[in-house]
């Protein structure tokens, strides 16, 4: 055993020997010269940006921005749909000012704690945005910058004329290029901050695993408000020279045709995709894919082995395996591409910064023995933004604890084997369960709530909760679920909600999440009850049909009978089609079993038969109306 306080930092070679290029601008400029008219950015249905248009854009960010009183240092959240503005305004926003990209799906009361957590100066939003994130920056007082997009593919801000700023210039290695934030332990999420420094290195480490070059078309299907997108998906693939595809929504059913229509080399994304698109092939009874692509890469959550080889079968490409987190600007161990050995289950190699296995004091383990996985580098965050007491936890003689659990095999791979931290990682979705307690607790009848994982096929991961209500006060699943939707986003939002009347604690009394859904395994698993109605019977038959799973009855929960919001979409598509019905996806959230779902989907048929009803009544005589209601 070593000390991990007597390993030196690693040093910041990375900035000025090897790697000149260590800010985006450094990159874009370099790229505009090298690459010119080469194609950077590929739409459906438009022009392709060139490298050259990406540096005419920065440019035209940074006066545009500057002249709105913003420039180096000042924070700007961006909410805009998945695809080619997002990842440009990400790129050319970071080069000008710091980035703060939000998801879209958040509701009014997440934008306005994350726009004043953040800190902004302002909030860029598409022209026409009539969301939930504008009323949230109008009632925190924060300036909305309206993107405009032009036919050459390009974009102007535009926004209310500040006090301009003195030409700033681009931003320099050690500014803050991008702020995420992550799930931390608390309810309250953790800022972390990225510098160009950070992301470059991590971007120059991915490219390094990938082999990557100015010849690789990379196909964008990750959600570009989240790490694993905006620096394996853009920014390595921009920084290697090439080209990254942004598609506008993930859909399974049209992997394919991207494959054949834009020729990809390679594509990242999180297991539960690379599973859709699996499925998607099963169903049309294809075995073996013919493409241009030269590998895969899954990361963000573990992969199951059976996913990883059924890719490989159906593809005939190496599936790389690798290892991210928010707080290392994404990777930090990947699988090598062959001749390298890749491990099933394991991620890999270290791939950027230096790993090591500490114990509870911060000593370092050897080889083999479990720990906690700790990591330093030039792509690691120097500390979370305003939490000393997150930074104090976190961070130990210059490593940071990432609160994964894991060992090195005798070859030096890792092997992740149980979580240290209070995290909830749904298909690669990171959920502080924490804040789930606290949305329930805000429900007038909730006396204790506390959410927790349980294990779900695809997903890994999903969300339960159990919930001690205040005496002589009753409450409904439904009820409940419904108030956790009206406060957050339907990813975070428990697939069972069980009422029980104790938690079961720990041997020091004190609630464990962790083990909690093998302790209410018989609570959480609903009895098989018969379908009652036809209605009931045909969403049971669906469920089985789209999750591929044995009949669950009609208190069969779609999500633990194996859903996730794909295949929700799926149903909820297959349910509007049959019914004539225009559902909205909330439904199979807020109504997960059949028994709920049907009985609503009745109440609307015979409401509609009502309306249908009275249009006719409404163009009958009398004695025609008389006799039609005989
Ligand atoms: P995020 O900050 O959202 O990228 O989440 C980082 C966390 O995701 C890590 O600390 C791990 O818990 C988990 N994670 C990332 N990659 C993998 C992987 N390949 N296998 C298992 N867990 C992973």
């Amino acid at each position: 055993m070593d000390s991990g306080s007597d390993q030196s930092m690693e040093n910041h070679s990375f900035v000025s020997e090897q790697h000149p290029k260590c800010t985006i601008p450094d990159i874009l400029a370099d790229h505009s010269s090298r690459y010119g008219s080469k194609q950077a950015i590929i739409i459906e249905a438009s022009d392709p940006i060139s490298h050259a248009g990406i540096w005419r854009q920065t440019e035209r960010t940074l006066q545009q921005l500057n002249a709105l009183g913003i420039g180096r240092g000042d924070r700007v959240a961006i909410v805009l749909p998945q695809g080619p503005e997002l990842a440009v305004a990400f790129l050319t926003v970071a080069s000008v000012a710091t980035a703060a990209p939000l998801n879209p799906a958040f509701h009014q009361a997440e934008f306005e704690f994350y726009l004043k957590d953040l800190d902004t100066r302002a909030l860029i939003l598409m022209k026409d945005d009539q969301s939930v994130a504008r009323s949230a920056a109008i009632a925190c007082g924060i300036e909305i910058i309206e993107l405009v997009t032009l036919d050459d593919g390009s974009f102007d801000l535009s926004g209310r004329p500040q006090e301009q700023l003195s030409p700033c210039g681009f931003s320099e290695p050690d500014d803050i290029a991008l702020i995420l934030h992550t799930s931390g332990t608390t309810s309250r999420p953790k800022m972390v901050p990225l510098t160009h420094l950070n992301l470059c290195a991590s971007a120059h480490h991915i490219s390094q695993t990938l082999e990557l070059s100015d010849r690789d078309i990379c196909l964008n299907i990750m959600p570009l408000f989240h790490i694993h997108g905006l620096v394996a998906c853009v920014l390595a693939s921009l920084a290697a020279g090439g080209t990254t595809i942004c598609t506008r929504k993930f859909e399974a059913s049209s992997f394919q045709s991207w494959l054949n229509s834009w020729k990809p080399t390679w594509y990242s994304a999180v297991p539960t995709m690379h599973q859709a698109i699996l499925e998607e092939l099963r169903s049309q009874n294809r075995t073996t894919i013919h493409s241009n692509l030269r590998l895969i890469r899954s990361s963000s959550a573990a992969l199951p082995p059976t996913v990883m080889a059924d890719l490989e079968n159906a593809f005939r490409v190496p599936v790389i395996e690798s290892y991210g987190m928010t707080e290392a600007s994404h990777q930090m161990a990947s699988n090598p591409l062959p001749p390298g050995a890749r491990k099933p289950s394991c991620v890999g190699l270290p791939a950027g910064p230096e790993i090591a296995i500490l114990n509870e004091i911060g000593d370092r383990l050897e080889h083999g023995k479990v720990g906690e996985i700790a990591i330093r580098g030039a792509n690691v965050t120097k500390g979370y933004l305003g939490n000393p007491a997150a930074n104090e936890t976190a961070f130990h003689h210059g490593w940071l604890r990432t609160g994964d659990q894991g060992y090195f095999d005798p070859e030096g791979y890792l092997f992740i084997s149980g979580r240290l931290k209070e995290l909830i990682n749904r298909g690669g979705e990171k959920i502080s369960p924490r804040e789930i307690d606290e949305v329930l607790l805000k429900h007038p009848k909730v006396k204790q709530a506390v959410a927790f994982a349980v294990p779900h096929p695809r997903l890994g991961e999903d969300i339960a909760a159990a919930v001690i209500l205040h005496a002589q006060t009753e409450c409904t699943e439904v009820e409940l679920r419904n108030h956790v939707m009206n406060l957050m986003p339907a990813f975070k939002t428990p697939s069972r909600i069980i009422i029980v009347s104790d938690i079961p604690r720990g041997a020091t009394g004190k609630i464990q999440r962790i083990g909690l859904a093998d302790k209410l395994k018989d609570q959480l698993n609903a009895k098989y009850e018969e379908s009652k109605t036809p209605t009931e019977k045909m969403i049971d038959d669906m469920f089985c049909e789209v999750l591929g799973c044995e009949p669950g009855g009609r208190q069969g929960n779609f999500f633990m009978l194996g859903g996730d919001s794909l295949r929700a979409t799926q149903v909820i598509a297959r349910l509007s089609k049959i019914l004539l019905l225009e559902l909205p996806i909330h439904f199979i959230f807020r109504l997960p079993t059949p028994a709920l779902l049907g009985a609503e989907i009745d109440r609307i048929q015979s409401e509609r038969e009502i309306d249908d009803l009275a249009l006719i009544l409404e163009g009958l005589n009398e004695p025609e109306r008389a006799k039609l209601l005989d």
